[in-house]
């Protein structure tokens, strides 16, 4: 069975429950699911922005979020050309992605990813690009582990299933550790994530690939990411992310 099937498999299963309750589409098990709901009984989520008991982020701040941000563009490295952000890096979208990077359990970063991928999708409904597949930039598996989940995988995985993409998070991984880009210049930003990432030709060959990350500064990790998936064969890579610093 490829991951395309699988994929299909897991939509068929879970639809009904999908329609009502997308965010729990992304965890990982039924178990994980039962006890999330279970554990929403006891300790009602607060919407991140306005801390009123309600959902991870609250109907009204939703709105209020949509409202405030427009599309960026970023220019990056080759083989991008450039990569779209759906707001800067700024305001409440910034307490959002530090919120589900930082300050979230898995249940409630599975809400606010459905909601982040909501806005992505919406950015992609400007472009033209042709997208088969959609994966998230990679954590070095030691990273996610320390985590429990990697925040931009939830939001791709949340995205393939908006837009019925293939979801391939096995297509790329992150197979050396890299310092945190934090700090550094755009140049060693570059060197710091050369190399780091490898992709599989088998499931990269002809593929039109979408890369997710939260926050995009100078795009020298989303440009390695789609140099190694060209390198394995895939057609085209385009990128999108939550955030783009100014
Ligand atoms: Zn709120």
């Amino acid at each position: 069975m490829d991951d395309l099937d699988r994929w299909d498999d897991h939509l068929r299963q879970y639809s009904r429950e999908a329609q009502a309750h997308p965010e729990l589409l992304l965890l990982s098990s039924p178990l994980e699911r039962l006890w999330a709901r279970a554990v929403a009984l006891v300790f009602p989520a607060r919407c991140v922005l306005c801390d009123r008991i309600d959902t991870p982020l609250c109907a009204e701040c939703q709105r209020r979020l949509d409202a405030a941000i427009s599309p960026v563009r970023v220019h990056t490295a080759p083989p991008l050309n450039h990569v779209i952000a759906s707001g800067l890096h700024d305001g409440e979208l910034r307490r959002v992605v530090h919120a589900i990077k930082f300050k979230s359990d898995r249940y409630a970063a599975a809400g606010l990813a459905v909601y982040l991928a909501g806005r992505l999708a919406s950015v992609l409904e400007r472009t033209t690009w042709k997208i088969d597949t959609v994966i998230s930039v990679p954590l070095h598996k030691d990273r996610q582990y320390e985590r429990g989940y990697n925040q931009s995988q939830l939001i791709a995985l949340a995205l393939a299933q908006r837009g019925a993409f293939r979801f391939s998070p096995q297509l790329l991984i992150r197979h050396r550790a890299t310092r945190p880009q934090v700090g550094l210049s755009r140049a060693n930003r570059l060197i710091n994530v050369e190399n780091a990432f490898r992709a599989d030709p088998t499931l990269a060959a002809g593929r039109a690939v979408l890369l997710v990350d939260d926050v995009c500064t100078t795009g020298a990790t989303l440009a390695a990411c789609a140099t190694a998936l060209l390198e394995a064969g895939a057609s085209r890579v385009y990128a999108v992310t939550v955030t783009a610093a100014r």
